[in-house]
């Protein structure tokens, strides 16, 4: 939790370190401490991004993940005159075909991306460099999917020049947040972190009425959970999260 990162530029204008965890107004110095042609970076590059450590890492876009179901709760109920188109579909558990929304106001249903995978590179165990290396540029280029993504969760528009911030807390689903230009930026967010945890609620909620299971708890289950299992676990999970806020 040390990393200060947002999706303004290359990581070494992105990325900070902050001497304190626990304090986001501590100093903080540069991630990338030497350029091309022989770039160096923070010690902090070299430790472990999970612990327990591992070989590699599957690593999400926590608004991505939910951005299909919650843009088909925003249009089902738009009906005639949005232009609605349907494929037929196959839900998961189920035999039989069903039509599912693909299109809607002129906007597409949106395709999650596939997972980044992050492997160990240097040590044998994935490096914060290794995840920084791998999971700054994919983010770079999925900032125009996940904008109007954000924008429908948070409920209001995110401007062109919103700066988007990773929260790093879950190394394997990753959480953004955003500040306007004008704000004080990334500390001020992590400040704000430390009061808040940001969840879909609408979708969240909305696909427990309809007894399915949240994407963000499903990604973490080996098999297939009911809905009782899945808002359990969902909840034990917002309670983790918002304990390694207080931590
Ligand atoms: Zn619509």
């Amino acid at each position: 939790m040390r990393l200060l990162w947002d999706l303004e530029g290359p990581i070494a204008t992105s990325i900070r370190v902050l001497d304190d965890p626990t304090n986001p107004f501590s100093p903080h110095q540069a991630y990338q401490t030497a350029l091309d042609p022989t770039p160096e970076f923070h010690p902090i590059s070299k430790s472990p991004i999970t612990e327990p450590k591992v070989s590699s890492l599957n690593v999400y876009v926590y608004h991505l993940d939910d951005w299909a179901e919650c843009w088909e709760i925003i249009h089902e109920v738009h009906y005639d005159d949005a232009g609605q188109e349907f494929e037929p579909h196959v839900p998961e558990g189920s035999e039989y075909l069903t039509p599912r929304l693909i299109r809607c106001c002129g906007t597409e249903r949106p395709k999650p991306p596939s997972p980044v995978v992050v492997r160990a590179a240097t040590h044998p165990f994935v490096t914060v460099h290794d995840y920084v290396t791998t999971v700054h540029p994919w983010l770079m280029g999925l900032k125009d999917d996940i904008r109007p993504a954000m924008s429908a969760m948070e409920g209001r528009q995110l401007t062109e020049d919103a700066i988007l911030v990773v929260d790093p807390l879950v190394p394997d689903e990753i959480k953004l947040l955003y500040s306007p230009p004008s704000g004080s930026g990334v500390r001020q967010i992590r400040a704000e972190m430390a009061g808040r945890v940001q969840v879909c609620k609408t979708a969240a909620t909305k696909r427990l009425e309809l007894g399915k299971n949240p994407v963000a708890v499903q990604a973490r289950a080996a098999d297939p959970v009911d809905a009782e299992t899945a808002q359990a676990m969902w909840v034990n999970q917002l309670g983790l999260h918002v304990n390694n806020l207080r931590a």
